[in-house]
């Protein structure tokens, strides 16, 4: 068995170098031909000693997760599926823009958080995924869509609202976050890289403190009780303590607000005096609102609000001057490539793949 050199972050690198007798400089030319060059076949290090390479041959190797499916719809969203092994499939999205190029990646396989409008989290808890596979994905996208010139754009922005909460698997989390910054592998700016979360405040903190990057907060309930149902997790980190971590991680962040995402669920969290409620309860947070129109799934107890209710919700917030956006839905083509995406795939990941794109499609 061979170690993985994609689960090293560059301080990794250089004490697994150290071990085998090797010099600093020698950790970061392979972290340079990895993680910019995309490059995983040693020989391919030209400007590495001979013997360095065979050395490394014998004791490493690059490995990021198997692409099981590649999948570009007509608005350009391209959906990767990786295959991690044990039945496990997970979902990586690449989202172009005018401006910019999203890549929005996974952190668990499953999630045990089990957020009632969450097909994720109704699927139960695989595992967490290692730093090779969570920065494999990116390493992946990159690798392809550099190698694609019909690509619209690179990647410049990174979301870590794919499968899984990623503070619940934090090492892991931060340790590809530290790669994505670093500008010997992906020189990604803080500001452009973004952690959602559903809550978890006591881990809000830790990553203030090693490795602040931008912040998502999945909110979805302007109250206790309602949170309560939705977002279980909120039983253990209510909201007032919830606002209260989102400012001390501005205190540290690289922006000067949080960004609040909040699923539109019919005759449940969307009425005008919930948007009341919501302002009241943010009002002392720098944030912005980012409103998800509900992605239904079987089994879901929920539809989504209807389009007049959302525009409506979204008037009320931003009459109230806070910045606010409503992602887009899915198109028909998605739809349509989503089928032909669930038909190709592993018989043994089928189930848990199609979960993982209806999840995703909302995001696009
Ligand atoms: N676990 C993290 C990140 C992954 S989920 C979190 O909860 O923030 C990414 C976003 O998708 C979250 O805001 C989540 O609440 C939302 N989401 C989950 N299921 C959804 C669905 N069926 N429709 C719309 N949004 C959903
Ligand atoms: Fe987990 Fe996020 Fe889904 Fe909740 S919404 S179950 S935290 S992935």
């Amino acid at each position: 068995m061979t170690v993985n050199l994609l689960d090293f972050d560059a301080a990794g690198l250089r004490a697994f170098f150290a071990e085998h007798g090797e010099k600093p400089f020698r950790a970061r030319q392979v972290l340079r031909w990895m993680h910019r060059s995309g490059q995983d076949d040693f020989d391919a290090m030209t400007d590495i000693a001979k013997s360095l390479r065979e050395k490394l041959r014998g004791m490493a190797s690059v490995i990021a997760p198997a692409i099981v499916s590649d999948t570009l719809s007509d608005d350009g969203t391209r959906k990767f599926l990786f295959d991690v092994g044990g039945g496990n499939a997970i979902e990586t999205v690449f989202i172009p823009e005018d401006e910019r190029g999203t890549l929005c990646i996974s952190t668990q396989a499953g999630c045990a958080l089990d957020c009632s409008f969450c097909s994720t989290g109704k699927q139960g808890f695989n595992r967490n995924l290692t730093v090779a596979e969570i920065i494999g994905q990116l390493w992946q996208a990159n690798r392809i869509l550099g190698a694609d010139p019909s690509a619209e754009r690179i990647i410049s922005n990174v979301v870590l609202m794919g499968m899984g909460e990623p503070l619940a698997n934090f090492e892991n989390t931060v340790t590809a976050l530290r790669l994505m910054l670093d500008d010997n592998a992906y020189g990604l700016s803080r500001r452009r890289v973004t952690v959602s979360t559903s809550g978890l405040v006591p881990v809000m903190d830790r990553l203030a403190d090693e490795c602040a990057v931008a912040l998502a907060v999945s909110l979805h309930a302007a109250n206790d009780k309602l949170r309560d149902e939705l977002v279980p997790i909120n039983r253990k980190y209510p909201l007032h303590e919830l606002m209260a971590a989102c400012n001390r991680y501005l205190l540290k962040a690289p922006r000067d607000f949080v960004t609040f995402e909040y699923v539109m669920l019919d005759g449940v969290n969307d009425s005008a005096a919930q948007a009341g409620e919501l302002l009241a309860l943010t009002r002392d947070v720098p944030c912005k609102f980012n409103l998800i129109p509900f992605n239904p799934f079987p089994g879901s107890p929920y539809r989504c609000s209807p389009a007049p209710r959302i525009r409506r919700f979204a008037e009320i917030l931003m009459e109230a001057g806070v910045v606010t956006t409503t992602r887009k839905t899915r198109g028909d083509d998605i739809a349509a490539a989503c089928g032909q995406l669930a038909g190709q795939v592993l018989d043994k990941t089928r189930r848990i793949t199609r979960r993982t794109i209806e999840l995703h499609e909302v995001r696009t």
